[in-house]
């Protein structure tokens, strides 16, 4: 009968993670690791197709937006007030409507199908293969992202009741006051994306796909009675493209479960990622994590849940369709404390920051995988479409 082999799986993650190494979106690496998979998956006799789509390089994309801010910002000092407002307002608009004026890259997703007649179960299995770019300063990127809209909505009011002209008081100690805040996060911003090494994401998440790969032989050859596709998504860590460009396109018919596979190689923990977000919350289906969970005790280990509070994953696109969906992924213990403290603020059990430290680091190399946790997401993953 055949076995999952987590040999053949590691083969995947060296080829991905050594032979090619770097994956960004766009980039030769990322276009050789989609070849590398498509190659494979036909190897095990699937159909298989590229879906096209395109993405905005998000580095570009937030150096864009900063500059854009921080000039607008200044240029409101010099200007009459109804005016500065005016500038103000269309500085948001061409900030919000950036990604539709950048120049555009192409991006793939590689799909697979396993097809069974008459069989109303979809499972679809993902992960992402495109890598990051270095992360250059990990507090400053979150300290921005977690700044900027109240930084922005307070610079926006400023505006406004000095334009209404109800208070007669002399305004530039007021903006001077606010540019103190708002240029250093407009510079942090443009700053944190200045990267240019690129990681060879060997857990984030040439793991992922390798297990996937495995994991589609495997289906071919014991053809169980659920349907399944495997989707390797491009362009994740440019903001979930891929998987949005596929949510967008697919036409999903019956019940569809859509189990994402994102860092798996590392960390003694299994996790189900309960939900992500703080403000805009995405709850994963509590349904398909029990089953989740049942199948890991089956394979050995006891789960536990993540509410992913600052990051996000493969399945959210799928969960904004209505679409039961979840991810799994294993970690070492974190040791941040701004997750946890935002999730108590948030009142949001299970909160944590990720553990393994060399994500988005040049780091984040094979050597730092475990054979035996690719064995046990693979077993996972098998025991998920047996069950279901
Ligand atoms: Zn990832």
């Amino acid at each position: 009968m055949a076995e999952f082999e987590p040999r053949r799986a590691f083969e995947h993650l060296d080829k991905l993670a050594y032979e090619i190494g770097p994956r960004l979106a766009g980039t030769r690496g990322e276009q050789q690791a989609a070849e590398y998979i498509h190659k494979q998956l036909e190897s095990y006799g699937y159909k298989v197709e590229a879906q096209e789509f395109d993405f905005v390089d998000r580095a570009a994309h937030t150096q864009a937006g900063a500059s854009l801010l921080a000039a607008a910002f200044i240029v409101t000092l010099f200007l009459p007030e109804i005016s500065a407002l005016a500038v103000f307002l269309i500085a948001l608009a061409v900030f919000s409507s950036l990604p539709k004026l950048m120049p555009k890259q192409k991006g793939k997703n590689i799909i697979a199908t396993f097809k069974q007649e008459n069989q109303k179960k979809h499972l679809i299995i993902t992960a992402h293969y495109d890598s990051a770019r270095c992360v250059v300063n990990y507090r400053m990127q979150i300290f921005v992202k977690l700044s900027l809209v109240p930084l922005i909505s307070i610079a926006l009011v400023f505006m406004l009741v000095r334009a209404a002209g109800v208070l007669q008081i002399s305004w530039w100690p007021i903006w001077l006051l606010l540019a103190f805040i708002f240029l250093p996060v407009c510079g942090g911003m443009f700053w944190a994306a200045r990267s240019k090494q690129v990681s060879a994401g060997a857990n984030d998440n040439a793991s992922g796909i390798s297990v996937m790969l495995e994991v589609a032989r495997v289906t071919r050859e014991l053809q169980p009675s659920s349907e399944a596709t495997f989707v390797a998504f491009g362009a994740e860590e440019q903001g979930l493209v891929g998987s949005r460009a596929f949510v967008e396109k697919q036409k999903f018919e019956g019940e569809n479960l859509v189990l994402n596979l994102d860092m798996v190689g590392a960390g003694k923990q299994v996790f189900i990622i309960e939900g992500n977000g703080l403000v805009r919350k995405h709850r994963t289906s509590k349904k398909l994590n029990e089953v989740l969970i049942k199948c890991c005790e089956h394979i050995g280990p006891k789960p536990k849940l993540w509410w992913a509070a600052l990051a996000g994953h493969d399945h959210i696109p799928f969960l904004r369709a209505k679409l039961p969906a979840t991810t799994f992924t294993l970690d070492s213990p974190g040791t941040s404390k701004l997750e946890p403290r935002l999730g108590k603020i948030f009142g949001l059990p299970n909160t944590r920051g990720r553990g393994y430290r060399y994500i988005h680091t040049m780091e984040d190399m094979p050597e730092k995988i475990e054979l035996a946790n690719i064995e046990l997401a693979g077993k996972v993953v098998l025991e998920f479409i047996k069950t279901v």
